[in-house]
């Protein structure tokens, strides 16, 4: 198996310019398909920043290989009997809060650890019920409550997973209605979308943070 992180950083170079040539965009690897090996690889092409969807995985990832300066991300569903083992990991960033209850879970262990973490939270743009992510009309007094309650919860924006189809107007819809809740957040700085399949779209949107798994590797 190669690698196409050089493929993609062309792909996604193209369509950064096509939307402005001053938007700074990040990429982060999802890693949660992948061997340590094809970390490694990835790593030794110029990748720093990697993403997995399960504690348990980020845990073990993150201990096997951290004789390398890996940048680790948790986009995953949070479950509250995970959350003392994902923070005791400090990842760089958690993007999936979708409660005011496990933000509260991480509110009160985090406090309790003296720890400050940054954080996403995830929106059901496309209203999806497979998905997790808070309703896009409860986003805004959502997102306020958190930063009012859960001040070691850093908020620096929000997530989405683009609607499940094949549809690209379906999508651009779903990326849409999360750029706009981004832009009424103040201090808001990240705008986490796309994926493989839809991440020019993504960027065509504002996305700043790219989360690409199976495009990278194969
Ligand atoms: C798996 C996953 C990705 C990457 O998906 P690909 O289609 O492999 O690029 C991005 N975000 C989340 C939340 C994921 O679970």
């Amino acid at each position: 198996m190669a690698n196409h992180l050089q493929e993609v950083i062309a792909r996604i170079e193209k369509a950064r310019i096509a939307y402005s040539r001053h938007q700074i965009i990040k990429l982060v690897a999802i890693s949660k398909y992948w061997e340590d090996s094809q970390i490694i690889d990835l790593y030794q092409s110029g990748q720093r920043a990697f993403g997995e969807n399960k504690v348990q995985d980020l845990k073990r990832k993150a201990l096997d290989l951290d004789r390398y300066p890996l940048e680790w991300h948790f986009v995953g569903n949070l479950q509250e009997n995970k959350i003392n083992t994902l923070i005791s990991l400090k990842p760089a960033l958690i993007h999936s809060i979708d409660s005011l209850k496990i933000a509260k879970a991480l509110q009160m262990r985090l406090e309790r650890e003296g720890l400050r973490q940054k954080a996403l939270m995830q929106i059901n743009s496309a209203k999806e019920e497979t998905k997790g992510g808070v309703a896009p009309e409860e986003a805004y007094e959502l997102y306020h409550r958190i930063q009012e309650e859960c001040p070691n919860l850093i908020m620096e924006g929000v997530m989405t997973i683009g609607a499940h189809t094949e549809d690209p107007n379906k999508i651009k819809e779903s990326f849409e209605t999360t750029q706009k809740i981004y832009e009424t957040l103040p201090n808001a700085k990240i705008l986490s979308m796309g994926m493989s399949r839809d991440f020019e779209l993504a960027i065509a949107c504002g996305a700043n943070l790219l989360r690409i798994g199976s495009a990278l590797m194969g």
